[in-house]
């Protein structure tokens, strides 16, 4: 038996999940909120409902993952560090240098730094959380997962943007995607829904939270997906425009006296999207409260809904078919309205959703009938779980190699 440790290391946030392995049971999640800033919070959820909640300020990543491991102890959800046999990182930006998870070594950190880059608030934050925990815990088994190595099988045709060639290949210029390991999650989830084995499926996975991007999965790999060089683009988002005409920026910034190009982008991702159509708010349950009497909140839903079905269709051509979709993270797991309105778009393709299984129910599960052209699915996702699978696949494979 082993215990793993899954962390997300966001700009300002710490996020863990420890596991038992194999059995994949959660033995405790944790989140420390507002490092460095005023009013930290950290909360631990453990045991059998128990729930550990402080206010201390809390400086910097180290001093947060410092804290969250003395309390696995105080809490006597572990006796001692070394029952944790494994760590696994959520690093964002993998670049081209991963297709796959990682055990950490020098020479993965360095390339980790090189693509400091690509992933500018992110990828610091997380190599300082794999130092940290490295010192703390220097026998377990440390391995980085990336959000975007499961993009890495995309074909050329689909990564490269239109521009000249040699920006992609000296500057890296492509589409690299986002949330990858819920993808991946989800589509392994929804062949043993289907009964069906990945490596014969099409499959168009949706990620809908407040950033929302949509991957063509044929075969097991991702084919295509909405998210680009950087998560801006793709369908409407809580607060990022999603794909918008590149001229606009030069003709705004002109327009509307913006100085930095850094303000526009930071418009783009802060200011638009649900937000800036809505003109009320980014959380969807808002949006979606006040939508019968307000044209612009209606409006926000329309465009969301336009773009998954927009996408879906670009990925059943372009895979030649479909034979799943599926509706994962906040707005997908818990809007039925949104997913109802999404399969409403696509009954003329022979989609026939089964309205209990879609309002009613809960957990992982087909919300189309037997009947249905494609078979619809509600999959919580679980990236946590499979950073842990991960790091027991590289853990075995390590000790294996020795
Ligand atoms: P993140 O991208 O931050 O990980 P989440 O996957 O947690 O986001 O999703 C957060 C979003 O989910 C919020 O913006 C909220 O609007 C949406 N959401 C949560 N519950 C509901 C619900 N019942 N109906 C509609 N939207 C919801």
């Amino acid at each position: 038996m082993d215990k793993i440790l899954a962390v997300n290391s966001g700009s300002s946030s710490l996020k863990f999940k420890l596991f038992e392995m194999p059995s994949e049971k959660v033995l405790a999640a944790g989140l420390t909120e507002r490092i460095a800033i005023e009013g930290s919070l950290t909360t631990i959820k453990y045991g059998d409902g128990q729930v550990y909640r402080s206010k201390e300020p809390i400086s910097n990543h180290a001093v947060a993952v410092e804290k969250m491991m003395k309390l696995l102890l105080d809490l006597h959800i572990i006796n001692d560090y070394q029952e944790i046999t494994g760590v696994g990182h959520r690093v964002v930006a993998g670049g081209e240098y991963f297709a796959k998870s990682a055990l950490v070594t020098e020479r993965v950190i360095e390339k980790i730094k090189k693509i400091t880059e690509l992933a500018p608030l992110h990828n610091p934050a997380n190599l300082v959380g794999i130092k940290v925990f490295k010192q703390l815990l220097p026998e377990a088994c440390s391995v980085v997962v990336f959000d975007t190595a499961f993009h890495q099988t995309m074909p050329e045709k689909n990564f490269l943007y239109s521009i000249p060639y040699e920006w992609y290949e000296k500057l890296g210029v492509r589409r690299y995607g986002a949330h990858g390991t819920s993808h991946r999650y989800v589509a392994l989830e929804a062949a043993k829904l289907m009964q069906r084995p990945l490596k014969e499926l099409k499959l168009v996975t949706c990620h809908l939270g407040a950033g929302s991007s949509l991957c063509a999965i044929k075969e097991g790999h991702s084919y295509d997906t909405s998210m680009g060089f950087t998560p801006l683009t793709g369908i409407t988002m809580a607060t990022r425009s999603g794909d918008v005409d590149v001229s606009l920026i030069a003709f705004l910034m002109n327009k509307l006296h913006i100085n930095s190009i850094d303000q526009m982008i930071y418009a783009l991702n802060t200011k638009s999207g649900l937000l800036g159509i809505s003109g009320l708010s980014s959380d969807m349950r808002d949006i979606l409260e006040v939508a019968h009497t307000n044209h612009r909140a209606q409006l926000a839903i329309d465009i969301f809904v336009k773009d998954i079905v927009k996408y879906i269709g670009q990925y059943y051509f372009e895979m030649g078919g479909l034979d799943g979709i599926v509706f994962t993270a906040g707005i997908g797991e818990n809007s039925s309205v949104i997913r109802q309105k999404v399969m409403d778009e696509l009954a003329f393709m022979g989609v026939k959703a089964d309205k209990t299984a879609n309002e009613d129910l809960k957990g992982s599960r087909i919300i189309s009938q037997a009947t249905s052209k494609m078979t619809i699915m509600c999959i919580p996702t679980n990236e946590e779980l499979m950073i842990a699978r991960d790091v027991m696949t590289l853990k075995k494979k390590n000790l294996k190699s020795k």
